[in-house]
């Protein structure tokens, strides 16, 4: 980011900046009727909100479009793709309770920065948020480094039922390499762990989960083993796939192969939702998926579903989805990366073209590995 020479305690005077001040996400903006418009096949029911200072963040992570090293400015850059407007806290807590009175939100979540002030902030937000809309469900997405476990009970006492940690490496190799010491950012992977497993203590099974980006060069094999490991501590993993973002150090590094994605959602899913053994994925020298020795009755259950290529997010009060992040991983225009709705069979279609599953599967169920079953939707 381009250096802010105006002192932080005299930023408030100059920019419009949090508590006072939060950037929308341009879905959520839409549902709120800040902005015209609408966003193709998305049910946008989750108000995501971010922190908003004039460095953007003090980290430095190298994929990211807030990081501290990037150029520009942050008005000039975008933080996941595509613009998040910038409004007065106090109008989008308003615009909140008037939908939570005609309707309901589905889930507010704040998302933390890298900043002195980010904690502070933060718990101000979740007090304007909550102050005319007590009962809607509140997420945060922390900046880990900003916390300690005092400051997650009050963030709880605040309103919050759900953390979300952006740890997005798997590895503690990639972690420091891209977001922790081989950035010369502040993040650390012990540390990161502290605050999950703080949190999970604090806030319950499943009610704090960890954002993992497929694509920032782990393996299949270790995002497989912390879809493992998250799973047997109860704490959720919620995927996302790395895109590159002009002027990052990672501009230049390609997406994982669509077929890439495509398995690896389904590995998790069947991890999560249907028991499938460790056992029952198989990898080559260089980690990559090579074999899936799972029944018939299962794998394609699961396919014709659907469910293993949405969105992971975080629930609203009924427990589906509400924070399905329409351009969280792709681009307008772009495939779809996760769905941020149930595919139907025209998407099916597509997903069984993508992910070329006969490759890697082994069919439990029969000799002959059949794809023909009728699409249930
Ligand atoms: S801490 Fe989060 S917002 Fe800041 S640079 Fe890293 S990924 Fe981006
Ligand atoms: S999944 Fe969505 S609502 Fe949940 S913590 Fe992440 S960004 Fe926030």
């Amino acid at each position: 980011m381009a250096k802010v020479t105006v002192p932080s305690d005299q930023q408030a005077e100059q920019y419009q900046i949090s508590p006072d001040y939060v950037r929308i996400s341009m879905a959520a903006a839409i549902e709120l009727g800040l902005k015209p418009g609408r966003i193709n096949r998305c049910n946008c029911n989750c108000i995501n909100l971010l922190q908003n200072y004039p460095e953007g963040c003090y980290a430095n992570c190298t994929y990211c479009g807030l990081a501290r090293e990037r150029p520009g400015t942050p008005e000039e850059n975008t933080f996941i793709r595509v613009a998040w407007p910038l409004y007065p806290t106090d109008l989008v807590a308003e615009k909140i309770a008037e939908r939570e009175a005609n309707g309901g939100v589905g889930r507010v979540c704040i998302s933390q920065v890298q900043d002195h002030r980010a904690y502070d902030d933060l718990v101000n937000m979740i007090r304007r948020v909550k102050k005319p809309a007590p009962q809607v469900p509140m997420s945060a997405l922390v900046s880990a480094t900003t916390l300690n476990e005092e400051r997650l009970h009050v963030i709880k006492e605040a309103g919050v039922d759900i953390i979300g940690v952006g740890l997005d490496a798997v590895t503690e190799d990639l972690f420091e390499e891209t977001r922790g010491r081989g950035t010369k950012g502040p993040h650390n992977w012990e540390y990161h762990w502290r605050i999950v497993r703080a949190a999970r203590e604090i806030y319950g099974a499943m009610k704090v989960n960890c954002h993992i980006i497929v694509g920032l060069g782990e393996t299949d094999k270790e995002l497989v083993d912390m879809f493992y490991q998250l799973k047997e501590e109860q704490i959720a993993g919620y995927l996302f796939s790395f895109n590159p973002e002009p002027g990052t150090v990672m501009q230049d590094l390609s997406r994982s192969p669509i077929h890439r994605m495509r398995r690896i959602q389904l590995v998790k899913h069947l991890i999560e939702n249907q028991g499938l053994p460790r056992e029952a994925v198989s990898f080559d020298d260089g980690g990559n998926i090579a074999r899936l020795d799972a029944p018939d009755t299962v794998v394609e259950v699961a396919v014709n579903t659907g469910l293993p290529f949405m969105t992971n997010g975080c629930p609203d009060r009924a427990g589906e989805v509400a924070c399905n992040r329409p351009y969280g991983s792709y681009r307008p225009g772009e495939e779809y990366r996760d769905y941020p709705f149930v595919p139907n069979m025209e998407d099916l279609v597509i997903i069984r073209q993508e992910m070329r599953l006969e490759e890697v599967w082994a069919n439990l169920d029969s000799p002959v590995v059949s794809h023909s079953l009728p699409v249930i939707n």
